[in-house]
């Protein structure tokens, strides 16, 4: 197989993150996630672009969507230098998945299940390392020490947007933007359903065998 072009979907907290990052491994492909792209360049100034706010991170810190033309631009710098990828995080709305149409062909499209009620117990849950980026969770997945990361010895932190407050936000502008792409893939026939509510290691062979099978 040469190096695949994957997809993948789900809810915030649907598990994308922690399934890019084993699919950037085993199949030898860039990881392309706008969230981390915009979260390394939150101070950036937009306001040439004749946008509400002047950075992405007043966007993000609100739970509402940076604007479209900063989010392409990402995704079509990043695409054209890979091979292969895992693109994680974009499209985010309809004109975002059209947008993508005229950037790169797609092998395969992911979507992580989950219920939204796990989603909100996942999410004001987290936390991440600020130094590797790996994820844990205060009742689920606690690291060896508190507040210190087992990979890498990075302070644990938990990410600005994922207070209860932003992360209801966050899923509302889920259900109102993204919802919206899930179904058009679903439409096209070409989305690859996935029980996001299993342990990581069983979405992981879910996740795997559908990209060795589909791809
Ligand atoms: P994530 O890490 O994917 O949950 O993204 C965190 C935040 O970054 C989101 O709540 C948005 O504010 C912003 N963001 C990430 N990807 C996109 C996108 N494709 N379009 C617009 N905003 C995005």
């Amino acid at each position: 197989m040469a190096q695949p072009h994957v997809l993948i979907l789900g809810a915030p907290g649907a598990g994308k993150g922690t399934q890019s990052a084993k699919i950037s491994e085993e199949f030898d492909v860039e990881h392309v996630t706008t969230g981390d792209a915009l979260r390394a360049n939150k101070e950036m100034d937009i306001s040439d672009m004749d946008t509400e706010y002047d950075t992405p991170g007043e966007y993000m810190d609100q739970g509402e969507l940076v604007p479209d033309e900063v989010v392409n631009a990402i995704v079509d710098e990043a695409l054209s230098q890979a091979d292969g990828y895992v693109l994680d995080g974009y499209p985010r709305n309809l004109e975002q998945a059209e947008e993508l149409e005229g950037m790169t062909d797609l092998d395969v499209v992911l979507y992580l299940d989950v219920s939204e009620e796990e989603l909100v117990d996942r999410l004001t849950g987290r936390r991440v390392c600020s130094e590797c980026g790996a994820n844990y969770h205060v009742e689920y997945d606690q690291p060896e020490e508190e507040g210190v990361c087992d990979e890498c010895g990075g302070e644990l932190i938990q990410r600005d947007d994922d207070t209860e407050e932003t992360v209801k936000e966050r899923l509302r502008v889920y259900r109102e933007n993204t919802e919206p792409v899930v179904d058009h893939y679903e439409d096209q026939g070409v989305l690859e359903r996935i029980d996001g509510e299993q342990a990581p290691d069983e979405v992981w062979e879910d996740v795997k065998h559908t990209i060795e099978t589909v791809a």
